[in-house]
């Protein structure tokens, strides 16, 4: 299997279309409980959410149960050791979409 390392990690502008073209591996059901106090900080309660393939790229979204605010990593050299050389770190942080009451899950 070839794997383009480079330039392949651009993320949607709406974590629809990121779900749309992303083959889902794992799936947990979240549920947010609404805003907190604790977000407003930056401190989000990230819970993990979807981990799948978007791009040739293994992706794993992390959800924040309070505000719905999505997290997006790179995770392919963690599950795919044997594509790593070394270029980033392991389990890459490319994105955060934001929560679902700021218009509609922007990536940010
Ligand atoms: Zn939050």
């Amino acid at each position: 299997m070839q794997i383009n390392l480079r330039g392949t990690t651009a993320l949607p502008p709406r974590l629809d279309a990121l779900l749309a073209g992303m083959r889902v591996t794992e799936r947990q059901q979240l549920v947010a409980l609404g805003a907190a106090a604790s977000c407003a900080a930056d401190e989000h309660r990230l819970a993990r959410w979807i981990t799948g393939v978007y791009n040739a790229r293994w992706l794993r979204l992390a959800m924040c149960l309070d505000c719905e605010t999505v997290e997006v990593r790179d995770v392919t050299r963690e599950l795919i050791p044997t594509v790593s050389p070394s270029v980033n770190s392991p389990d890459e942080l490319l994105g955060w979409y934001s929560g679902s009451r700021v218009n509609g899950r922007t990536h940010l």
